[in-house]
Order: C-alpha cells, then structure tokens, then sequence
C-alpha cells in the first residue's frame, strides 16, 4: 500500500505511527527570513537574525544604549561581552552585591538577542537524567555538586521571576521526559533508581525536590495521552517567555547603573600592562573600551573573539531550531496541554521539546516544538548562522505535534505557524559549560557554552563567575568539571 504523503499525513484523520510520519518530510530547504544578504564576519553573531516568537513584539530596551556615545574614555571595573542569560545574571549579581562598580556590557546585536532570546522556554532540571554518566566520570561527590548546582539555579530562576515580579509567564507544569524505545526508557527507569538511591544515601548532597515519577507502556500512555510513548519520566518543570526574564534582569541591571551598549560587536582583546596592574581594551565597531576585568559571555560565538578558545577546539557552535504553531483543536480545556516534554529517541528528533502557553499568556494555546537536528545531515553543528531557518527542519517541527500529541488532540486540519526561528548554541565534548579564568590571561573571565541548557545552568554558573572574580576563589559548591581551563587541557579538569 502507497506511504500517505506529507501533506496527506497532516491532514488525514487517522493515526500514522513516527516512523511512517517522519518518511514523508519533504527534503527541499526554504528558508522563510530571506535576510541572509548583511555582511557576516565569520563566526560572530549575525546582524540580521530570524526574530523568535518571544521577540514580538520587542522589549522596550531592545536597541538601548545607556550612553549615546560609546564610553571610550572611562576604564569600567568590568566589561561584559553578550547580553543573553549569562550576561545579564553576571552584570544583576555584581552589582546586586556592589552598585559602586563600573559595569558596561557590549551586545552586538539586540538585547537578549542570542539563544537566551529564542530558545523553546523550558526551565527543568533535565540534565540530572545524566546523573549516572557524572558518578562514572567524576566522583560521586562532583556529580552530585553538578546536579544540585541545576536543582539551586532553577530555582534560583524561579525565585528571581517571583521575588521582581517578571511578567514573562512563568508556569509551574508537570513535565516529562518521554520514550519511544522500549530500550532507551530502560535506561531512563534505571537511572531513576540511581537517583533515588543516591536520593536516600546522601540527602545531604543530592538535590531533594526534583523527584521522578516513572510510567511504563499503557500507564504512560494513559498518563500522559501521547498516544505512541513507550515510557514517561515525569517530574516538575518551568515554562517562560526567556526573553523576558532576560530583559528584566538587564532593566534591574541597568537601574543598579549598568552601561548597556546594544549594536555593538566587539572585535578583539588585547591585553595591556601598566606598572601596577592589568587592563584590557576592547575593540569594537564604534571605538575601543576598556575595563580592569572582562567577562565573555558570547556562548556559541566566543571561538570567533578569542583565538586561544578557537585553538582549543573544545567550543562547538551548534545551530538549533524551533518553530511556534497553533494547533487546530481548541486547546484551553484541554489538560493534555499544561504540560511540557522532551524526548529523543523519535525519527527525526534529537533532544526535542515542547512547551505551551498557557492560559492567561499572550498567544495562550500556541505550542513551541524545539529541536529536529536528526534530520540535518551535519546535525547542524558547526554553524553561527541564525538568520536562515531549514525547511526540513520547520516543516518537521510544524506538523510532529499531529502525530506526538495525536491527532484527538491536535486536530485534524493542520496547525497554523506563528513564527519559525533559530538559535546559536554551544556544545563541549562533556556537556558541561565553561565556567572561570582564562588561563594566562589575567583578568579574562569566561562563562560560555551553556550546552543547550542554559535556563538551568547559567544564573548559577554566573553566581560562581562573580565569587571567583570579587573573591578570589570558587565558592564550595561549584563543580570542577565546570572550570574554564579544562578546555586547555583536553576536556580534564
Ligand atoms: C532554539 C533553541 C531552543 C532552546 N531551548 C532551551 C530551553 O528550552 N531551555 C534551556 O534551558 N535552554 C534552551 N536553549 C539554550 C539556551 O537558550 C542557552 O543555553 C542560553 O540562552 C545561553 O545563554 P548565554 O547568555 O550563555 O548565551 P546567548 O543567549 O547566546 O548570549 C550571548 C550573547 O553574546 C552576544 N555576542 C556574541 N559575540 C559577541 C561579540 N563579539 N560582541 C558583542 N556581543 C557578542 C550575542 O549576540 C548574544 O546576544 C535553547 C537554545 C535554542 C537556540
């Protein structure tokens, strides 16, 4: 019998399963923006990225310059290179503890205009699923110091959200980390295990209030009404508008007196040596600034600032993708739809996500699906273009929801697209990010390549930053796998 084609497989009634589905992705590319014709320095940030769902409309700091002229007269205490997450938590924090400091932060684009401001809005300690993988590598004791440092940081997010009163939709949703091999859930089932015995043995250590519930076969189906899964890990999760919650800590940053300089590319470092003590310039588009201390927070386009990083070959930048539809069933009343997920073992998928907003949100009802690199030959790996999208990729991410959340749910006729978009990301062989002094650079901080997780890594990766530069040492609880200087070292830390 003939394979339903793609359009066929969107709009017919019946149920196809994943794998039928994803057969019937078209192959052609397309890319939507048509806005990849500005000038492109290899490697740095793009000046005319696809505008992601949560950037419309624009925050009111977007295009901000705190002073219309660049300051290039004053030595600042610090300069902070990249506006996104890492960024805008590095400059709250330091001047949270100190607003005598001099901060100034370069964007080279809009504010929050990265990952920060386009990723999928998940918030989730997801990395903990690779609690098993840390013991191995690194000790119970690092492991356990990684997996708490994610518990602390997400809900140190959450409590950032709270406490200023963030009009980003924070939710508090059931999440799930769901299977489509019997295999691969398996293994999830059996971490859980790990993690509850560990949970048990050293409640002093682990993280307590991130405990999985496991469903198997027809259980997790009925729970989580996918109607394909084969297993659901589930667990307590976030969602969010990120730009927003990125912005806010940028607007708090900016009332502590911090000198945001958006549209403007930092070019080069260069270290100058005075009787006394170190400084640095920075060169940029509109003039060269200088600072006592300089923190890279350029995620996935730091190789191309910092020559040493780009030698060391340990920073890969990743080009993600999501897309923003609205599914045509009503989806208000619907329970199916309060909730998040994830998964990977799916035709097509790697590490995909889902998430809703929710009523009462602007665009409530609207589902974002992140991911679709396995259709990729390269995996998207290796690009910092994200002003184009791919059409596999957006064609996937427009049509899996029939087939994941099934089509009782979704609707029979096709969803509607709101917005397609992509994202640079930045992957280390350990997946873990980069996080402290650049070694024989004296005054050059580092916390970059967040691996794709940066809402559950980098608020607290930027606390760690700020004690290692004010104090002079890391505090106890972060993790040595995370320090910067590893990347000379071949991955060791
Ligand atoms: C599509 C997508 C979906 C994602 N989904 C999730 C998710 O659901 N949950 C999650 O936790 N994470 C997710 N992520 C990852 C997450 O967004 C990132 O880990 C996080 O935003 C990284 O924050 P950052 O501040 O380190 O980097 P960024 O947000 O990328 O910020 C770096 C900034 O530096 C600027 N910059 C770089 N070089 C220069 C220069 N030379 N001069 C001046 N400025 C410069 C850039 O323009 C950029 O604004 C996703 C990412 C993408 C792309």
């Amino acid at each position: 019998m003939r394979s339903p084609s793609f359009v066929e497989a969107l709009a017919v009634g019946s149920l196809i399963t994943p794998t039928a589905w994803a057969a019937t992705i078209p192959t052609e590319s397309y890319s939507p923006s048509g806005n990849n014709v500005s000038v492109h320095l290899d490697g740095f940030p793009h000046p005319n990225p696809t505008k992601s769902y949560w950037q419309d409309p624009p925050h009111r700091i977007t295009n901000l310059r705190s002073t219309p002229d660049l300051p290039t007269d004053q030595l600042f205490d610090y300069v902070i290179i990249g506006s996104g997450v890492t960024g805008a938590a590095t400059a709250f924090k330091l001047l949270s503890r100190n607003p005598d400091l001099s901060v100034l932060m370069l964007e080279a684009r809009t504010a929050a205009s990265g990952a920060s401001g386009r990723n999928g809005g998940h918030c989730k300690t997801g990395g903990y699923k690779k609690i098993k993988q840390w013991v191995d590598l690194y000790g119970e004791d690092e492991a356990l110091k990684i997996g708490k440092l994610e518990q602390d940081c997400v809900s140190d997010v959450r409590d950032f959200v709270h406490r200023y009163n963030v009009s980003s939709g924070w939710r508090d949703v059931e999440t799930a980390d769901l299977y489509y091999t019997q295999d691969e859930f398996e293994k999830a089932a059996a971490v859980v295990e790990f993690q509850d015995e560990l949970r048990r043995r050293r409640p002093d250590h682990a993280p307590q209030n991130n405990a999985r519930t496991v469903f198997r076969g027809q259980e997790a189906r009925d729970h989580w009404r996918w109607p394909e899964i084969s297993g659901a890990v589930t667990y307590a999760g976030h969602t969010q508008n990120p730009y927003l919650t990125v912005c806010a800590m940028l607007e708090l940053s900016l009332e502590k007196g911090l000198n945001l300089q958006t549209n403007t590319m930092a070019l080069q470092l260069t270290q100058v040596s005075g009787p006394s003590d170190t400084k640095w310039e920075v060169k940029t588009d509109r003039g060269t600034v200088k600072g006592s201390k300089v923190v890279l927070a350029t995620n996935g386009f730091t190789p191309a600032l910092h020559p040493g990083f780009a030698a060391t070959r340990f920073l890969e930048p990743v080009r993600n993708q999501a897309t923003a539809v609205r599914p045509a069933a009503d989806t208000s009343q619907n329970p199916v739809f309060r909730r998040s997920q994830g998964y990977s073992d799916f035709p097509g998928a790697s590490g995909d996500y889902v998430t809703v907003r929710q009523p009462g949100d602007a665009g409530a009802g609207t589902v974002v699906y992140g991911g679709g690199q396995g259709l990729s030959p390269t995996g998207e790996r290796n690009l910092t273009d994200d002003s184009v999208v791919d059409g596999r990729i957006a064609a996937y991410l427009r049509g899996v929801g029939r087939v994941t959340y099934g089509h009782r749910h979704w609707g029979e006729a096709a969803a509607a697209p709101a917005a397609d978009w992509t994202g640079i990301v930045c992957r280390t062989p350990d997946g873990l990010p980069v996080v402290g002094a650049v070694p024989r650079e004296a005054g050059l901080w580092a916390a970059v390549c967040m691996n794709g997780h940066g809402m559950a890594w980098a608020f607290r990766s930027a606390e760690a930053l700020v004690e290692m530069m004010v104090e002079g040492a890391a505090p106890a609880w972060f993790p040595e796998p995370f320090r910067a200087d590893r990347a000379w070292k071949g991955g060791r830390h």
